[in-house]
């Protein structure tokens, strides 16, 4: 299946190797030339002229970028390109609304929301958790490359419903974070050893993704960005705007947002 990566930063580019290996990428587009030019020197792939271009030759798309905006404009870029037999999987962290406004603007292309949970090592490792809005027989006939990408994916049920569900995991991910990084403080102010610590409650009740990929190089000052700060605050401002659609209280959110 012909697939073209668009997004090439620190989720789509490893997305894009991992296509490359199983031999499914065709082209790749990113709006600074110069992360195409240097993955296409790594890879030997092409970097398609335009999104226009990349969206005709393809048959799957791959979205990664920042934030509701960008999906958009990069589906409006798209658009002219756009042909039945094509499926454009977001992976991108945006709001449920916006899932189904991009999947409007995508027709006739069908459209997947399948935004992701496991950070640069699970995009790098193809590991990722997979949480897809959308229709399944469009989900089943893009299988074979999903697994390229990710080790766990689900349908959550119709366009926005993998966008609702990353939601859900933002709530849970700002309070892990919070509470993983004020226990780490308390251990350091009652002079525990912070290897240990995190050897011994990581096999315990409190253990957590978080704490095992992120705990050991916290404690030894390298906090090189898998994932912005900037993107958490879009994401945790999503959860905010969807509860209050639904009336549903975030206090955690809210303080987090603070
Ligand atoms: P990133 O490293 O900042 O990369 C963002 C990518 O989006 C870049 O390629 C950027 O292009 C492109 N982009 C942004 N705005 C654009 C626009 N208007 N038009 C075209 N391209 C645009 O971000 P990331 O960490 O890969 O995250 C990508 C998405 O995955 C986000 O929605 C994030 O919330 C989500 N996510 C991230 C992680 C993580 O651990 N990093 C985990 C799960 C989900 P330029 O190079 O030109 O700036």
């Amino acid at each position: 299946m012909k697939t073209g990566v668009i997004g090439l930063g620190a989720m789509g580019a490893p997305k894009a190797r991992n296509l490359h290996k199983a031999g499914y990428l065709e082209a790749v587009w990113n709006r600074s030339h110069d992360k195409a030019r240097q993955l296409s020197t790594e890879l030997g792939v092409r970097v398609a002229e335009n999104p226009v271009a990349l969206a005709a030759d393809c048959e799957l798309l791959v979205l990664s970028v920042s934030a509701d905006d960008d999906l958009l404009q990069v589906i409006r870029a798209l658009s002219p390109g756009l042909h039945p037999g094509c499926v454009v999987l977001d992976t991108s962290t945006v709001s449920r609304d916006t899932a189904i406004q991009a999947a409007a603007l995508a027709h006739p292309a069908a459209f997947l929301d399948a935004p992701v949970s496991g950070g640069i090592e699970g995009a790098r490792q193809g590991t990722l958790a997979m949480m897809i809005g959308g229709e399944a027989a469009v989900i089943e006939r893009i299988m074979p490359v999903l697994d390229t990408i990710a080790g766990r994916i689900e349908h959550m049920g119709p366009v926005g419903a993998g966008q609702a569900t990353k939601a859900v995991n933002q709530v849970m991910a700002a309070g892990i974070n919070q509470a993983v990084t004020e226990a780490l403080a308390f251990a350091t102010a009652l002079e525990l050893r912070l290897d240990k610590v995190i050897e011994v409650v990581g096999s315990g009740a409190a253990g957590n993704w978080f704490l095992s990929h992120r705990g050991e190089s916290m404690t030894h000052g390298q906090l090189d960005p898998g994932f912005r700060v900037a993107l958490h605050h879009k994401d945790l401002v999503i959860c905010k705007q969807m509860a209050g659609q639904f009336d549903v209280a975030l206090p955690l959110v809210e303080m987090t947002l603070i």
